[in-house]
């Protein structure tokens, strides 16, 4: 296992991490919405739950859980596994994505997300860390729950969301308010990149419908 020397933390995820939508303008919006569907198309995820690691071995980043990593992070002054679900370290050019094994596997999917989420739109200086924190919460919300695939297979609850998607009960309640303002608004496929995620999730959804 690598030995770390000089590394830089990326960014982490911790017990404050909230689940609900922060408020940002619409090209914020924009920006992660579009950094969550290229994340999904570039690695061909086409079905739910999403595949995280996927994502990780594509993209030849590394991951290891907390206790796998004890003897590289001993190296570090720091103890980073203090009060974080997870968190990212670049050592030299590599990504390295830490996490704690020891919570529920929904809340350990949203922090390997959630760290996806810093290293995609690249929070690699640090200028407003609590931004940051909010941009990633996005990102992993989107990634795991992408709303045209909710609203194609029919979800009207937000424990379908939770089932499917493999995330945790207030991650499905956050999402599934989301879902039920975005059908108010009438507002699917105004970007196309959104029409091409369907298209992809699309026998996905067939299949689901079906069952
Ligand atoms: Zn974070």
């Amino acid at each position: 296992m690598t030995k770390i020397k000089d590394y830089k933390l990326i960014g982490r995820t911790t017990a404050s991490s909230k689940f609900s939508e922060g408020k940002f303008s619409k090209q914020d919006y924009y920006r992660i919405n579009k950094a969550v569907r290229l994340t999904i198309l570039q690695n061909q995820l086409d079905s739910l739950p999403i595949d995280l690691h996927k994502i990780i071995l594509n993209n030849k980043w590394n991951i290891y859980s907390f206790s796998e990593a004890r003897n590289m992070l001993n190296s570090i002054k720091v103890d980073l596994t203090k009060n974080n679900y997870g968190f990212t370290l670049r050592i030299g050019r590599r990504m390295f994505i830490f996490y704690d094994e020891n919570v529920s596997i929904p809340l350990q999917r949203f922090t390997i997300a959630h760290e996806i989420g810093h290293i995609v739109l690249k929070h690699f200086y640090i200028n407003d860390h609590n931004n940051d924190e909010k941009e990633a919460n996005m990102f992993a919300a989107r990634l795991l729950m992408p709303m045209c695939v909710l609203y194609e297979c029919n979800i009207n609850n937000a424990s379908q969301i939770q089932e499917i998607c493999e995330v945790s009960e207030m991650a499905a309640y956050y999402r599934y308010k989301r879902l039920k303002l975005v059908e108010e608004r009438g507002k699917f496929y105004t970007d196309k990149l959104e029409l091409e995620v369907y298209k992809l999730f699309k026998k996905y959804i067939d299949q689901y419908n079906h069952k």
